[in-house]
């Protein structure tokens, strides 16, 4: 394998950091720098950035990326990445010769120090320290777990406000091994297209700032150096690339960061063929791509992993996730519940190391594909391992609870809600 050392050199002195403009993928307007959506039509914001060739910064972790950040400097405080290594475990286990592995998690002896423990922690650093950038305000995140705990550990770390809103069912993934910084938890009775709903409202008000989900780029190119430092460490742009999605954003990503590498020209001449992980039968894109009937209406009820729950995925848009598996000739899997607790076993035993029940997903995905005859013996696969390592993160540190600031239901005024948050804010010492 080529190393990463080879293709670091000095970047010009002249070139900002991240420098982007921003466009439409719909209709190709340019707009205006913060935008998280079109006036004219529904196409995702994309950031084109002035660096055609990535260069390696000496910065830690996503950071040495930030010419492919919409930031112009890191955030303090952060510094975690995606690691990937080549597998020997799982490789045989599947008869692979070049499966590289992304892991995205704590695992500090393959250098891998991401505290939340997924690869949301790879999202909130440069969402967080792009709103800092651009004036500021109080970042609403409404999330079903993951993607919460990711934001708390960032606004934690760069001593940032934060107000999660998080259905009361997922309270239990939203721990904490700093100390506990400015941040705002409102626990909803209610499910997670509710808490979404509520964290629109409070994030109308002035003073609050909405994450954007899919339509952040932050959040997009933060989790797109999963592909950007996989890449760099190979020397070449994989054939396959495995993700378990929800809303399907790691995808779109991963594909966005593809263009980028094939447009600097160094690492191939074709984009990874995307292969999506879905858990049945809580599945919409697996059902959108195949043309099956949509989930039913008791999801995410019973799932092996409800992270991967998204009821209105970015789907049908421009640059979303149809157009992401048009243009890769990509594939979407159903993954059982069964499947994935066996592939979850599998992954542990070869490579030694526990993973988040959604990251198992992929790895089923994976074997489903080698079954079928999709991916040959010598072709370059990337598996990206969404989350991982909470048990190895146990054996080194103690985890909190994030203290529940207020507990609301679903129907309550959005004012009064708001209120209140102020108020526990200005307690804070956090002015709003
Ligand atoms: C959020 C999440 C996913 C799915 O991410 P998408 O946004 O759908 O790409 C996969 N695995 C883990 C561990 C996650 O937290």
């Amino acid at each position: 394998m080529a190393q990463t050392e080879n293709i670091i050199s000095r970047p010009k002195p002249f070139t900002l950091m991240g420098e982007h403009s921003v466009r439409c993928t719909g209709c190709g307007d340019l707009l205006p720098p913060c935008s998280l959506r079109c006036s004219k039509d529904d196409g995702l914001p994309r950031a084109e950035y002035i660096q055609r060739r990535i260069v390696p910064r000496d910065l830690p972790g996503i950071w040495r990326f930030i010419d492919w950040l919409p930031v112009r400097e890191p955030l303090k405080g952060t510094g975690g990445g995606a690691v990937s290594y080549k597998s020997s475990g799982l490789a045989r286990e599947l008869g692979l010769e070049n499966l590289l592995i992304s892991f995205s998690g704590y695992w500090p002896e393959i250098g891998a120090t991401l505290r939340g423990c997924s690869f949301k922690d790879l999202e909130a650093a440069p969402t967080m320290r792009r709103l800092v950038e651009n004036g500021g305000g109080i970042m609403v995140v409404a999330s079903a777990g993951n993607t919460a705990r990711s934001f708390a550990q960032v606004a934690n770390a760069a001593n940032l406000p934060l107000v999660l809103v998080v259905p009361k069912e997922s309270l239990h993934r939203l721990w904490a091994i700093d100390g506990e910084g400015p941040i705002c938890l409102v626990a909803v009775e209610g499910d997670y297209n509710q808490a979404i709903v509520l964290g629109e409202s409070i994030s109308s008000e002035e003073g609050f700032q909405a994450e954007g989900g899919a339509r952040n780029i932050a959040r997009r190119d933060g989790m797109g150096t999963v592909m950007l430092e996989a890449v760099l460490r190979a020397g070449k742009l994989p054939h396959h690339y495995f993700q378990a999605v929800g809303s399907g954003t790691g995808g779109i990503a991963a594909w966005e960061a593809s263009m980028r590498l094939l447009a600097d020209g160094r690492f191939g001449e074709r984009l990874p063929r995307l292969h999506l992980a879905q858990n049945l039968p809580c599945a919409p894109i697996h059902s959108a791509w195949m043309d099956l009937e949509g989930p039913k209406s008791t999801c995410p009820r019973g799932m092996y992993d409800d992270v991967l729950f998204n009821r209105h995925p970015p789907y049908a848009i421009p640059g979303g996730v149809a157009e992401a598996l048009q243009s890769t000739n990509g594939a979407v899997y159903g993954v059982g519940n069964e499947e994935a607790k066996a592939a979850e076993v599998l992954f542990q035993e070869a490579e030694g190391i526990d993973i988040l029940p959604a990251a198992a997903v992929a790895v089923a995905a994976l074997i489903q594909a080698r079954r079928a005859g999709r991916i040959g013996d010598r072709d370059h696969v990337l598996l990206n391992i969404t989350g991982g390592g909470i048990s190895r993160l146990k054996e080194d540190f103690t985890m909190n609870y994030i203290t529940n600031d207020m507990t609301v239901h679903h129907g309550d005024s959005a004012e009064a809600v708001v209120a209140k948050i102020r108020e526990i804010l200005r307690g804070r010492g956090i002015c709003c």
